[in-house]
């Protein structure tokens, strides 16, 4: 019931939201055909300042479109954009797949860990959006059993990161990702994020898995600055 209500009312939002495209506004649709292809280059391999080491992968720069659609997401509630940026992460684990650099579902099960966000931020924006897009994501792989693992939780001490460095990211980030619930041990592992700056936050979040005995085996983001 409750499910229903929600799918009728994030229908309702859906219609509220004027159509134009996520990425360029384009008017008339929600996500265009050249916004697509310009998620669709990557993933580039990134040597991020703060190295969480394992690979770190990204669908693109954070420029143009790709971050338009990012800050739509993030700051305007663009909810509808979940379905389109899945999708590109989707299709950014099987190009990983097909490099080697990940193994097939019939190996490894798959488990996308979303990083995590400043509690305050994702309450703010109705929902955690990285969540949701790992979510369609899972669902874009289908048949493929794909686990979604929200496990990982911001603490509150975490102030807003913008405009700090590698070194003050990491000192804001230390000690406050915290593992709440219980996680997968075995197959591959991903820990996904939508931007990647410095990789404090995806350092931080590894080291934290890697002490509960989940090896993660890369991290995948939709952008990189
Ligand atoms: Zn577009």
């Amino acid at each position: 019931m409750m499910c229903g209500m929600g799918k009728l009312w994030s229908s309702v939002l859906d219609l509220a939201l004027p159509l134009e495209c996520g990425g360029c506004a384009t008017p008339g649709t929600r996500w265009c055909g050249p916004c697509a292809d310009a998620y669709g280059q990557g993933p580039v391999r990134l040597r991020p300042r703060v190295d969480p080491g394992v690979p770190v992968w990204s669908l693109g720069t954070y420029v143009g479109s790709r971050r338009q659609a990012v800050l739509e997401v993030k700051e305007h509630g663009r909810r509808d954009l979940s379905q389109p940026l899945g999708q590109a992460l989707a299709v950014g684990l099987s190009r990983l797949r097909e490099l080697g650099e990940l193994d097939p579902p019939e190996l490894a099960p798959l488990a996308l860990v979303p990083a995590p966000s400043r509690r305050a931020a994702a309450r703010r924006r109705g929902g955690d959006p990285v969540h949701r897009i790992v979510g369609r994501a899972a669902a874009a792989l289908a048949p493929e059993q794909v686990v979604v693992a929200a496990n990982l939780e911001m603490g509150r001490g975490v102030r807003d990161s913008v405009g700090l460095g590698a070194e003050a990211r990491t000192r804001n980030l230390d000690g406050q990702v915290r593992l709440r619930g219980v996680i997968p041990r075995t197959g591959t592992v991903v820990l996904v994020d939508d931007v990647v700056t410095t990789g404090a936050t995806a350092s931080e979040s590894v080291r934290v898995l890697s002490a509960a005995g989940v090896r993660v085996h890369a991290v995948l983001a939709l952008v990189h600055v």
